[in-house]
């Protein structure tokens, strides 16, 4: 059996995350104007099967980020150093935690 391994760098997840989060937003259009108890077992099953499908991508939520005060690089939000010009971030603020 092929073993077939997808490597992915985090700006093709961040593409990844942006175009599910495209596709959910027409599946919602489209799938609102099916509303006949003929559709629904249809689009219940292409609900399900874009969520295993979403769910096999395992991109999880899109990490934060901040950017370098030195050189505007973009860095991860729990970096304490930046990835190009090497200075050391400052702790990242810490947010409210949401109930
Ligand atoms: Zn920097």
């Amino acid at each position: 059996m092929n073993n077939m391994m997808l490597t992915l760098n985090a700006a093709d997840v961040s593409k990844l995350r942006t175009m599910v989060a495209a596709v959910e937003k027409e599946m919602a259009l489209v799938l609102g104007t099916l509303t006949t108890s003929e559709t629904q077992p249809r689009k219940t099953a292409l609900e399900m099967t874009w969520s295993n499908l979403v769910g096999m991508l395992d991109l999880g939520p899109e990490p934060e980020m901040r950017v370098c005060p030195e050189c505007q690089h973009l860095c991860m939000m729990g970096a304490t150093r930046c990835a190009n010009c090497w200075i050391q971030l400052p702790a990242p603020a810490t947010k409210a935690k949401a109930a």
